[in-house]
């Protein structure tokens, strides 16, 4: 499996098409002085994948939802899934969710499409989260480290995945930044490119890709031999996560600002059913100290003509 810089970079991350059977692409002006702004974040990232639990605490319950690695866009509505099934019986509606990243969001909408009304506790909102850092492109990947794996987090991986990614495809269009694009990775010989071995997590989730084949020069735009292509989604955080809170508060949401210094301030919180959607904060916050920060890093470039990105600069 490749990663998400690999499939980008091997494409040059340079291309949008369009889906024609030779698809003709336009070449990405890449130049220092078209730069026009530079992010970094940091990753939630666990060596065995991140955690959906739930935990007792002073008489509540705590349901861990964090340490998404380089994935938390794509996984959200799948862990969010996962963590509201292990939720509040029909008769508690008292709940709250900590953290309002896209993980803590999805949890929200998700608990708000139940009947629940929770309230949203977080130190930051977008666009001062990591997830408003992120690049957006639909792709479960730097989530583990393949030997650490358990077979119980591989179900949660790939139903998550599953969740998530028909989850997505409904949001699919403008009003939520999420659109389909063709991703590309090119080899010099067709064994080069390794559909994932069946141990690997991978193998599930590599089905889900829509019109996944690999093209023989003269059936794709690209001076080597072989290229795969697949077609996934882009969900442009800015639009996307604003999209997500207006959804949650024209749906009778409510946004504290406040941030946790340790557990026990939770313990004193009104509801009884608590969702920890912290991210890297449930670091210090639970004492979890697998969780890594990762970096990343984004370059934008000026809009560029012909270049298929509807909401703003391309980023590569
Ligand atoms: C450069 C870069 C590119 C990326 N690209 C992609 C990509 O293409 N696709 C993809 O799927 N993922 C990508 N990611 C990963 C993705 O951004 C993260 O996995 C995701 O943002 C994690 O979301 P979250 O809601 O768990 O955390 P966050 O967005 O960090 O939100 C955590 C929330 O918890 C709050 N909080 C934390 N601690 C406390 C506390 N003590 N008290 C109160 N509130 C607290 C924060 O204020 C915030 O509201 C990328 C990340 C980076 C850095």
């Amino acid at each position: 499996m490749l990663s998400r810089r690999e499939v980008l970079g091997s494409a040059s991350g340079l291309f949008l098409a369009s889906r024609t059977r030779r698809t003709r692409l336009a070449r990405v002006k890449v130049a220092k002085d078209r730069v026009i702004r530079t992010t970094v974040g940091l990753r939630p990232f666990r060596p065995s994948g991140f955690v959906v639990r739930a935990e007792s605490l002073d008489g509540k319950t705590v349901i861990h939802n964090y340490g998404h690695g380089g994935a938390g866009i794509t996984l959200s509505w799948g862990t969010a899934q996962l963590a509201v099934d292990l939720g509040p019986p029909p008769d508690e509606r008292g709940c709250a969710v900590i953290g309002c990243g896209v993980v803590g969001l999805a949890t929200a909408r998700l608990l708000q499409q139940r009947g629940y009304n929770p309230p949203i506790y977080a130190k930051e909102t977008p666009p001062g989260t990591t997830s408003s850092l992120a690049g957006g492109l639909w792709e479960p990947v730097t989530v583990f480290d393949r030997p650490r794996v358990t077979p119980q987090f591989r179900q949660q991986f790939v139903e998550a995945t599953r969740f998530a990614f028909r989850r997505y495809q409904s949001l699919a269009g403008d009003a939520y930044g999420v659109r389909w694009l063709p991703l590309y990775s090119l080899a010099s010989q067709a064994p080069g490119i390794q559909p994932p071995p069946p141990e690997s997590p991978y193998s599930e989730i590599e089905p889900l890709y829509p019109e996944n084949q690999v093209l023989k020069h003269g059936e794709h735009p690209f001076s080597v031999p072989f290229a795969q292509r697949r077609y996934s989604m882009l969900i442009e955080p800015a639009v996307y996560l604003t999209a997500l809170m207006r959804d949650y508060l024209v749906n009778g949401g409510r946004i504290v600002v406040r941030e946790f210094h340790e557990k026990r301030e939770l313990a004193a919180l009104p509801e009884k059913l608590i969702f920890n959607c912290t991210g890297l904060g449930a670091r210090e916050l639970f004492g979890d100290r697998e969780l890594t920060p990762i970096r990343g890093q984004l370059v934008f470039l000026l809009p560029q003509k012909f270049l298929q990105h509807r909401h703003g600069p391309m980023a590569y």
